[in-house]
């Protein structure tokens, strides 16, 4: 291929790679909001000890208990979230890691959750907070970098498939009627190898 060749295509695979990454963004933050728990297509599990002191071990304000008492992970098909539960003199307290994206996790925050609550401006880490009225309370803006990648090349082959299937079917709904693929050009009545009107090739109809 020339170089321009490959300028070209370097250029659509960073535009749909670019497309992918705001795919997986919008899928993410479509699902915040669906982590209530409890309800269908969520699968619970208990976190291992160890899991749950890292988790509350990476994620821990300087306030928080320095023990865990155990915790869980819930999925749904694009959601996940992690809890580990402490306990200090004080009461009861949670951290949640919330992670969000399809097909793999993309974008995280973290919920603090205790009894009482913390002042709201306390309850999240790496969440943009919206006041809860049309938005979810909180949105995440953290981003888990190997679901990022997976995610938006995942999602811009995925689109790139679909506008070619949309194009190729195109293509041959116009050939099919006696017009050129390329452009839509009535060529019925024209006795060319390439097309008048786009320069594109005619095949010859049998
Ligand atoms: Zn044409």
């Amino acid at each position: 291929m020339r170089r321009t060749a490959w300028w070209r295509w370097g250029g659509r695979a960073l535009g749909a790679f670019g497309g992918g990454v705001v795919l997986t963004v919008a899928i993410a933050w479509a699902n915040v909001g669906r982590h209530a728990g409890g309800g269908s297509g969520w699968r619970p599990e208990p976190l291992t000890a160890a899991a749950a002191m890292q988790l509350w071990q990476t994620e821990r304000p300087a306030d928080f208990a320095e023990q865990t008492t155990g915790g869980h992970t819930a999925r749904s098909v694009a959601c996940t979230v992690t809890v580990a539960f402490g306990r200090s003199a004080g009461g009861p307290e949670a951290i949640c890691e919330l992670r969000y994206g399809w097909p793999m996790r993309a974008m995280r925050m973290v919920n603090y959750r205790t009894n009482p609550p913390l002042p709201a401006t306390r309850q999240f880490r790496g969440a943009f907070l919206t006041g809860g009225s049309i938005l979810p309370p909180a949105v995440p803006w953290l981003v888990v970098w190997p679901g990022l990648l997976v995610d938006a090349v995942f999602l811009a082959a995925a689109s790139v498939l679909v506008v070619m299937l949309v194009s190729a079917g195109r293509r041959w709904w116009r050939r099919r009627r006696g017009r050129c693929g390329g452009c839509g050009y009535d060529t019925r009545l024209i006795d060319a190898t390439r097309c008048p009107e786009c320069g594109a090739t005619l095949r010859p109809r049998s």
